[in-house]
C-alpha cells in the first residue's frame, strides 16, 4: 500500500475518532474548491484528504487499513463520497458536493446522510465515580421518521423524476464568451441536486425522514471515572437527513464535590477530628467510608476501624491501602488518606481547667517555650485548604 492515510491527515496511527475529524478540517479548509478553484494540485490534495478521512472515520476500513489491507476494495465501495455533519454546524457533505459538482460528473446526490455527533453531559454523586453506576441520559436527538420510515414522503406516494434536470440532479449551461464556449454545471435548483421531488412530503417530517425527540439511554458509567472522561456510545447520536446512519452520542462525565471525601488521583482523602486527650492516649476511631454512602456495597464495607497510637501529632496521615478509587486501567484500588485533626478543648469547666494547670505542672510546661517546627507546611497547607 503506497498511501499512508495517518500521513496524509498528519496524525498519530493512535489517533482518536475526534482528532481524525479535526486534522480532516484543518486541512481540507486550505484546499478547498472555493478558497482555491483553479488549483488542480489543490483539487487532488482535497480528494486525498477527503479519501483518507473516509478510511480513518470507518472502524472498518481503519482497521482493515491497520492490518495492511486495501480499505477501498472492501464491499467495492471505491470513493462513495461520504455524509457527515459535525457540532459547529460546519457541513461536509456540502463540502465534497462542492469539490465533485465542479470536478467531475456524479449523478444526483442522495437525500440520505449521516447524522451529526451528539455530546451531552452528565453529573455524578462521587460514589458513582468511584464504584460506577447506571445512569439515566436524556438526550434531545432525532429518530428515523415512524411515519414515512426515513424516505420524506407520505405512505403511499413515491419521489418522480425531476423534469428540470431529467434526474441528473444537475444543470449545465453554455455561455459564448470571447474565448469561446464555457459550460458551467451546477447543481439543479428544482430539486436542489436531489434529481427527484416528493410530491407529498411526509407531514410529520416535513419531508426530512427525521423527527426531533427526546430519548432517555442508561449509560454504563465504569468504576473509577473521573470529571472530563468522556464515554463514547456509537451510533446513539441523531439520525441523519433521509433517515441516515446516526451519529454517535459522547457523554462527558462531571464528578461532584463531596463534603467529606476529596480525591486525589486514585486515593480518596479525608479529615477525621480528634480530641487531644485520645490523640495522646491513643485510640480506636470508626470512620466511615465512601461505601456508606453506596447501597450495593457490602456492610462490613461501610466503616473502618483506624487504630490511633497513642502521642498522634495533628496532621498525621493514616492510609488505609485499597480502600480508595479503583484504577480504571489495571487493577487494585488506591488508599484512603485519613488525615487527624487533633482539637484543643475550648470549653474547659473549672475542674478541667484544674485537672490541665496539674498536668501542664506536673510536665513542666507551665511557661512552655515555643520553638519553630520545620517541614509541616505541606501537612498544614493541605489541611487548611480543606476547610476554607
Ligand atoms: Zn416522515
Ligand atoms: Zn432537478
Amino acid at each position: 500500500m503506497s498511501k499512508d492515510y495517518y500521513d496524509i491527515l498528519g496524525v498519530e496511527r493512535d489517533a482518536t475518532p475526534e482528532a481524525i475529524k479535526k486534522a480532516y478540517r484543518r486541512r481540507a479548509m486550505k484546499v478547498h474548491p472555493d478558497v482555491a478553484p483553479d488549483d488542480a494540485e489543490a483539487a487532488e490534495k482535497f480528494k486525498e484528504l477527503s479519501e483518507a478521512y473516509e478510511v480513518l472515520s470507518d472502524p472498518n476500513k481503519r482497521a482493515v487499513f491497520d492490518r495492511g489491507g486495501d480499505p477501498m476494495s472492501q464491499g467495492g465501495a471505491g470513493f462513495s463520497g461520504f455524509g457527515g455533519g459535525f457540532p459547529g454546524g460546519f457541513d461536509f457533505t456540502n463540502l465534497v458536493d462542492a469539490m465533485f459538482g465542479t470536478a467531475s460528473s456524479r449523478g444526483p446526490r442522495s437525500r440520505v446522510r449521516q447524522g451529526q455527533d451528539a455530546l451531552v453531559r452528565l453529573r455524578l454523586e462521587l460514589f458513582e465515580a468511584v464504584f460506577g453506576a447506571t445512569k439515566p441520559v436524556k438526550v434531545q436527538t432525532a429518530v428515523v421518521c415512524p411515519k414515512c420510515a426515513g424516505k420524506g414522503g407520505e405512505p403511499g406516494s413515491e419521489p418522480v423524476n425531476c423534469g428540470t434536470c431529467d434526474g441528473s440532479g444537475e444543470v449545465s449551461q453554455i455561455q459564448r464568451s470571447f474565448f469561446g464556449d464555457v459550460r458551467t454545471t451546477q447543481a439543479c435548483p428544482t430539486c436542489r441536486g436531489y434529481g427527484t421531488i416528493i410530491p407529498n412530503p411526509c407531514t410529520e417530517c416535513s419531508g426530512e425522514g427525521r423527527v426531533r425527540t427526546t430519548r432517555t439511554l442508561q449509560v454504563k458509567v465504569p468504576a473509577g471515572v473521573s470529571t472530563g472522561i468522556r464515554i463514547h456510545l456509537e451510533a446513539q447520536g441523531e439520525v441523519g437527513p433521509g433517515g441516515g446512519p446516526a451519529g454517535d452520542l459522547y457523554v462527558e462525565l462531571v464528578v461532584d464535590e463531596h463534603d467529606t471525601f476529596r480525591r486525589d488521583g486514585d486515593n480518596l482523602e479525608m479529615v477525621v477530628k480528634l480530641p487531644m486527650t485520645a490523640a495522646a492516649l491513643g485510640t480506636t476511631v470508626d470512620v466511615a467510608t465512601l461505601e456508606a454512602e453506596w447501597p450495593d456495597s457490602p456492610v462490613e464495607d461501610r466503616s473502618v476501624a483506624v487504630e490511633v497510637p497513642a502521642g498522634t501529632q495533628s496532621g498525621t496521615r493514616i492510609a488505609l491501602k485499597g480502600k480508595g478509587v479503583p484504577r480504571l486501567r489495571g487493577g487494585g484500588r488506591g488508599d484512603l488518606g485519613v488525615t487527624l485533626l487533633v482539637q484543643t478543648p475550648t470549653k474547659l469547666d473549672d475542674k478541667q481547667r484544674e485537672l490541665l494547670r496539674q498536668l501542664a505542672e506536673e510536665r513542666d510546661e507551665t511557661r512552655a517555650e515555643a520553638i519553630a517546627a520545620k517541614g509541616h507546611k505541606g501537612v498544614f497547607g493541605k489541611i487548611s485548604e480543606w476547610f476554607s
